[in-house]
């Protein structure tokens, strides 16, 4: 392929099928304008990159001095998931400009591995985290639920809807959408790496250490509401007959007033409970 100037931008010409094709570049740079750097990246941040780079080690050709936050974004890996950069042996923020032949480590937030004298740029967590999931998490979001963990969903949710909810209340995005993860308004975020639910509910519950905060049946599964007693006379009119002559105990939620009671399907969701928690 030959690259010819032309107009101010350049044109490759190329061979395709046996016909001579022309692509113009509307967006130019000379190659004297890249410079060479060096990534290592640790942990599980790895599993972001594209393949071939995964391993050690490699260089990275970037042009002018961007900040190291985009480099390391451009490469796919968000910058929710990084807990330490560090820059030719000096600890840096995401907004540090990268420059020619500089070495980068990027270390994710991990408990295998200590950032000793590394700034850590995640903020630190809520101490009673409290969730908004992204769209392909509604199976999470109900075990979540169940244990007791407070979680926004709605399967209307666009990503401004998800940012701004993030923003004003403080809570945790869970996502399996990568390309969310990197808007820089989000400071607390995690990229849910299984996809089968009961391996998700675990990776959450271990990720964020919630073992012990663990509260089954105190919220409804439905709305995100908390559950609180209601008396047998105030909802035997809503009943089934059959329902009403079993069962006598019964609690409500508090937001969208579903009344439940320990039928079958409360046997059903023990042991989902025993199966999930961790
Ligand atoms: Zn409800």
């Amino acid at each position: 392929m030959s690259r010819l100037k032309y107009s101010g931008s350049y044109i490759f010409r190329g061979a395709l099928l046996g016909a001579t094709q022309f692509w113009r570049v509307s967006r130019v740079f000379s190659m004297n304008d890249l410079r060479e750097v060096t990534f290592r990246f640790y942990g599980d941040l790895k599993r972001f990159l594209p393949q071939g780079k995964r391993t050690g080690a490699f260089t990275y050709a970037v042009k002018g001095s961007p900040a190291v936050k985009d480099t390391i974004e451009a490469l796919g890996v968000p910058h929710g998931e990084v807990d330490g950069l560090v820059i030719n042996g000096r600890s840096v923020g995401f907004y540090e400009p990268v420059k020619g032949n500089d070495t980068i480590a990027v270390y994710p937030d991990s408990s295998k591995i200590r950032l000793r004298k590394i700034k850590r740029l995640k903020p630190k967590l809520p101490a009673n985290p409290k969730f908004i999931l992204d769209v392909h998490l509604g199976k999470l979001t109900r075990h979540l639920r169940l244990l007791g963990f407070d979680c926004l969903y709605q399967r209307s949710y666009k990503d401004q809807d998800i940012v701004e909810t993030t923003l004003s209340q403080r809570r945790i995005v869970l996502t399996r959408d990568v390309g969310l993860l990197k808007n820089k308004l989000i400071k607390f975020g995690y990229f849910i790496r299984h996809t089968e639910p009961d391996k998700q509910i675990r990776e959450v519950i271990t990720k964020f250490s919630l073992s012990f905060k663990t509260k089954p049946f105190h919220r409804c599964l439905e709305c995100n509401g908390l559950i609180r007693r209601i008396s047998f006379l105030r909802v035997i009119n809503h009943l089934p007959p059959k329902v009403s002559k079993y069962y006598k105990e019964f609690v409500t939620c508090r937001i969208c007033g579903r009344v439940y009671w320990k039928g079958s399907h409360y046997k059903q969701l023990l042991k989902v409970v025993k199966r999930i928690s961790v």
